[in-house]
C-alpha cells in the first residue's frame, strides 16, 4: 500500500531517473531518431481519430459498428500519447505519469480487441460493394419485369375500358331509339282510351272502370318511357331547359291537387310561402312530382304526406316528407345513381326503374340549386331540393 501512496504521491516527480539523454550512451543521430520518429507515430495516431471523428459526424451517426469506431478513436488516441511520453523522457524522465498513460492505453486495447471481436458476425453477413451491385442489379431487373406486366396491363385496361365505354353507348343508343318508338303507340294509346271513356254510357260503370285503371296503368308506362327517354339526353348532356320565371309555390300547389287525385293518402301543405324563380317551370314540376310520386309509393300504409315550401336569404327550400319505409343511411347517397333501387323484399311489388332521383337530381344541380333528404329504415323519408331565388317576386 506504501508503494502506491508514494507512487500517486510522486507522479509528476521525475528525481529517481536520470532524464533519458542521460541514460546510457545516446549519439545525438541515435537520440533524436528516437524522438521524430516518436513524434512523428504520435502526430499520425492523433490524425486518425480526427479522421474517424470527421467520418461518424459525415455520416450522420449511421456508420456501421458506431461503437466500435469510438472505441478504435480512444485506442489510437492514448497509443499517440504513449509516443508523446516516450519522447519527453529524452528531457522529463516522469515514468510514473507514463506509466499510468500505458495502463489506460492497456485497458482501451483490451476494450477495442472485446468489441472488435463482437462485431465479427455481423460484419462477416455484411455484403461486400459487388454483392450489394449484384442485388441491386436483380431487383432493377424484377422492377423490369413487373412494369413491363404492368404497362401491360394497364394496355388490356384501356381496351376493356374502351369496350365497356362502347357497350354503354350503344346501351345508351338502343335505350334511345326503344323509348322513342315507345312512345308514339303508347301516346295513341292513351287517346284513344280517353276517346273511349268519353264514348262509354254513364251506366257501364264497369266500363268506366276498367278505362280508368287502363289510362292508370299507360300513366305509368308513359312515366318509365319518359325516365328512358330523358335519361339519355342526361347522359349525353341534351337535356335541355326552357328557363323563365314563375311562382314555385303556385305550381306545388297545382301539383299537390293534380297528384291528389291518384291516392288515398292525404298530402298536407304546411307552408307555402310565395316566391318567384328563374327555372324551366315543367322540369321543376318534374321534380315535384317525382318526389310526391315516390313519398306516395313508398309509404302505402301512412295516411298523410308533408310537404312545406320555405324561403330563407336567397334560396327557397321544398321538402316532401312521408311516414313510410325509410331508407337505410348506407344507401342514402347511392339512390341518386342511375338505375338504383333499394334491394328489399317489397321493391319489386313497386314499379320503377331506379332513373327517377338520378334525373331529377341532374334538374336541381343544373339550375344551381341542390338535392338531400333525412331518412331512417322504418321512420320514412324526407326528402328537400333548393333553388336560387329570383328576387322581386
Ligand atoms: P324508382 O323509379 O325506382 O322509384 P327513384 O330513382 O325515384 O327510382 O328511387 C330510387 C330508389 O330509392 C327507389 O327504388 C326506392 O328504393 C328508394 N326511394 C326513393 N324515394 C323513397 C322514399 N320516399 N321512401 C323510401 N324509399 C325511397
Amino acid at each position: 500500500m506504501t508503494e502506491v501512496s508514494e507512487f500517486f504521491s510522486n507522479l509528476f516527480n521525475p528525481d529517481s531517473w536520470p532524464a533519458r539523454w542521460h541514460c546510457g550512451r545516446w549519439t545525438a543521430f541515435h537520440g533524436w531518431l528516437y524522438i521524430i520518429s516518436n513524434i512523428l507515430i504520435a502526430v499520425a495516431y492523433f490524425s486518425i481519430p480526427i479522421i474517424l471523428y470527421y467520418l461518424i459526424k459525415k455520416t450522420k451517426n449511421k456508420l456501421p459498428f458506431q461503437k466500435v469506431f469510438w472505441l478504435f478513436f480512444l485506442f489510437i488516441l492514448s497509443c499517440g500519447f504513449t509516443h508523446v511520453f516516450d519522447a519527453l523522457m529524452f528531457w522529463f524522465p516522469i515514468y510514473r505519469v507514463s506509466a499510468i498513460v500505458l495502463f489506460i492505453t492497456a485497458l482501451v486495447s483490451c476494450a477495442a480487441v472485446a468489441g472488435l471481436y463482437k462485431i465479427i458476425p455481423s460484419a462477416l453477413a455484411l455484403k461486400s460493394p459487388v454483392e450489394l451491385e449484384k442485388i441491386i442489379a436483380e431487383r432493377t431487373k424484377q422492377i423490369e419485369i413487373s412494369n413491363q406486366f404492368l404497362l401491360k396491363a394497364n394496355t388490356e385496361l384501356e381496351a376493356s375500358q374502351k369496350l365497356s365505354e362502347k357497350l354503354m353507348k350503344q346501351k345508351d343508343e338502343f335505350l334511345g331509339i326503344v323509348s322513342h318508338e315507345l312512345k308514339t303507340p303508347v301516346t295513341s294509346l292513351k287517346g284513344y282510351t280517353q276517346v273511349m271513356a268519353l264514348k262509354s254510357s254513364e251506366e257501364d260503370t264497369d266500363q268506366k272502370n276498367m278505362l280508368l285503371k287502363m289510362d292508370t296503368q299507360i300513366n305509368k308506362l308513359t312515366k318509365l318511357i319518359n325516365d328512358l327517354l330523358d335519361i339519355t339526353k342526361v347522359e349525353d348532356g341534351k337535356l335541355l331547359y326552357n328557363i323563365e320565371k314563375f311562382r314555385l309555390d303556385k305550381l306545388l300547389e297545382e301539383t299537390i291537387d293534380h297528384i291528389q287525385y291518384t291516392t288515398t293518402q292525404k298530402i298536407i301543405v304546411q307552408r307555402n310561402e310565395p316566391v318567384s324563380v328563374l327555372a324551366d317551370h315543367d322540369r321543376i314540376s318534374q321534380v315535384i312530382n317525382n318526389l310526391l310520386a315516390n313519398a306516395i309509393k313508398f309509404s302505402s300504409e301512412a295516411m298523410e304526406i308533408l310537404v312545406s315550401l320555405t324561403t330563407e336569404n336567397n334560396t327557397v327550400v321544398c321538402s316532401v316528407r312521408d311516414f313510410g319505409y325509410g331508407i337505410p343511411e348506407d344507401h342514402h347517397d347511392a339512390i341518386f345513381e342511375k338505375f338504383y333501387r333499394i334491394n328489399r323484399e317489397k321493391s319489386y311489388t313497386y314499379p320503377g326503374l331506379g332513373l327517377g332521383l338520378y334525373i331529377v337530381k341532374d334538374i336541381i344541380l343544373k339550375h344551381g340549386g341542390k338535392l338531400w333528404l333525412e331518412s331512417k329504415e322504418g321512420e320514412g323519408s324526407t326528402f328537400y331540393f333548393s333553388l336560387p331565388i329570383q328576387s322581386g317576386n
